[in-house]
């Protein structure tokens, strides 16, 4: 790794990332620090939703703009991290009529498609759905995967020579004459600690930005808002579901792979690190769900999650569903007169880019650098392609995830866990959650990477672990019928609690 370079990015999720790739293709030398694997953070815990723009059109017409616009760009450019499942929304009968008028002319002045569509055709194409529908719409939403995005912005980047480093923190910055120097970074796996010097810093830390402004001496007022999000193991509908009516909770399903992310909520909450989910809040969502589709409450819930919104809230203003979801660009010399340094806070995933863009617009202004952003018109790679695959070559048979996709995954790591080949693969993502994909796994890298026993043990013990940690707060029906499968695989069969100790084969 240089020690020295023109920026350091902090943060690994998709406005860090997206930061990266658009500083390296205007040539100027960067390095990515993320404290965990590549989007770990929010961008990794989301609904997975590309927004056509529509859900925000009423209350703020200028993000409903952006979000159609980067909407199109992100189809063209990053096919890959995306399935344009295309979306549709839905008033049911408790909803304001009052409001599908005023939804209707925010999509126009946006610019966003809408085509209704009848509810017997509706119902012929989405027979999950109530046959209570007032008005359905067709809107172009989409699916996104936020762990290959990042993914794909880094590779992007490294091949045009950026540096990403994961698992590694920044722990202080050096300051002189109120101006940046550089940053501490330490290794999570070495605990080595380094310095790297550079001309400039943004932070894109998210939900963590203001706890990383505070290494510099500044303050950010940064309002953590915790959202629940839980996962059904089929798909309950082929399109991205809205519901029509002013954001609310539970109004929104995603389909993904071979399952549905269905949410959300939005509360206060004091630590960006509260991702864990109640058996309460999952309760509620289903309550709100099920006034769309009849029969959710009946479907199988593989597993609970939450992720952490990093809303900027200067003082006075909104909190929770009332602070703007638009994203702020703070430039700490104008603040407190601290030169090198900007904070990339708020926004959405689907708005990334463009806030990478003005980002970098600044940073290149100050580093006398005149290449425009190019972001919008460049292919990004793909991490890992999908292709057909024979039934005997696939480890993990929900997601289709086969050997060369886990060799491919761990191609430059000489270190990694399950879970940084689930966020890049899916495996252990579908319905059965990683009880016929983890054994697998961790014997096929056993014997392909000669990895030893003890350290394959460990890699299925912390998965299994990983997994369950999420199916937790929905243990009952099917789900419960699962976990004790599950059980009785790695505990009943392969002594799960003894395999430390284990000096036998896998
Ligand atoms: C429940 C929920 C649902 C959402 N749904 C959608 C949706 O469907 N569509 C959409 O467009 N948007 C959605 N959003 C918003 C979107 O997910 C976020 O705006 C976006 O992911 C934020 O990305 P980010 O890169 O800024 O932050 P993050 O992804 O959180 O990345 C910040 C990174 O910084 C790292 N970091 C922190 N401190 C340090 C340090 N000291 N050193 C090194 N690294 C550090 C963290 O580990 C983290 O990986 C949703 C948000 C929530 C909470």
């Amino acid at each position: 790794m240089n020690k020295k370079v023109q920026v350091v990015v902090i943060g690994g999720g998709a406005t860090g990332t997206g930061v990266l790739r658009d500083l390296a293709l205007r040539g100027i030398d960067c390095l990515l620090v993320e404290q965990n694997d590549l989007a770990t953070g929010t961008s990794g815990r989301f609904h997975g939703l590309l927004h056509s723009g529509a859900r925000y059109v009423v209350k703020d017409l200028n993000s409903g703009k952006e979000c159609i616009e980067e909407n199109k760009i992100l189809k063209e450019i990053a096919p890959s991290c995306i399935e344009d499942t295309g979306g549709m929304f839905i008033a049911a009968k408790e909803d304001d009529p009052g409001y599908i008028t005023k939804w209707l002319e925010g999509c126009k002045a946006a610019g966003i498609s809408t085509k209704e569509i009848s509810p017997a055709d509706l119902k012929d194409q989405e027979p999950a759905l109530t046959t209570e529908v007032k008005k359905a719409y067709l809107v172009p939403d989409a699916a996104v995967d936020g762990f290959t995005l990042a993914a794909a912005n880094v590779l992007s980047a490294k091949k045009l020579g950026a540096q990403a480093k994961t698992y590694t923190r920044v722990t202080g910055f050096k300051i002189e004459n109120n101006r940046v120097k550089g940053v501490f970074i330490k290794e999570k796996y070495t605990g080595q600690e380094e310095y790297v010097e550079c001309a400039y810093v943004i932070n894109a830390a998210g939900a963590w930005a203001g706890q990383v402004a505070e290494h510099a001496g500044q303050k950010l007022n940064i309002s953590p808002d915790k959202g629940v999000l839980v996962i059904f193991n089929h798909r309950i509908t082929s399109r991205v579901l809205n519901r029509l009516r002013p954001p609310g909770d539970g109004d929104i399903f995603v389909p993904h792979g071979s399952v549905t992310v269905f949410g959300t909520t939005s509360r206060s909450t004091n630590s960006p690190d509260d991702t864990e989910a109640t058996r309460q809040e999952v309760l509620d969502l289903l309550e709100q769900g099920s006034q769309l589709i009849p029969d959710l409450r009946e479907m199988r819930l593989i597993r609970a999650f939450a992720g952490v919104r990093p809303l900027y809230q200067p003082d006075g203003t909104a909190a929770g569903r009332g602070a703007t979801r638009d994203f702020t660009l703070i430039n700490h010399e104008e603040l407190t007169g601290l030169e090198g340094l900007i904070s990339l806070v708020g926004g959405k995933l689907t708005t990334y880019r463009l806030m990478a863009k003005a980002a970098v617009d600044h940073v290149a202004n100050k580093l006398d650098v005149d290449k425009p952003c190019i972001t919008h018109r460049e292919q990004i790679y793909a991490p890992i392609v999908r292709q057909e695959s024979s039934h005997e070559n696939r480890l993990c048979q929900c997601e289709m995830v086969t050997k060369e996709m886990l060799d491919k995954a761990v191609a430059d790591k000489e270190k990694f866990t399950l879970s940084d080949v689930r966020r890049l693969t899916r495996l252990g993502m579908g319905p059965c959650q990683g009880t016929f994909c983890t054994f697998r796994a961790a014997g096929y890298y056993h014997e392909s990477r000669g990895i030893d026993v003890t350290e394959a043990n460990k890699l299925l013990k912390d998965h299994i672990q990983e997994r369950w940690k999420g199916s937790r707060p929905v243990l009952w029906g099917g789900q419960a019928q699962e976990a004790e499968l599950t059980r009785g695989i790695y505990l009943g069969l392969l002594n799960l609690e003894r395999l430390d100790s284990d000096e036998n084969d896998l």
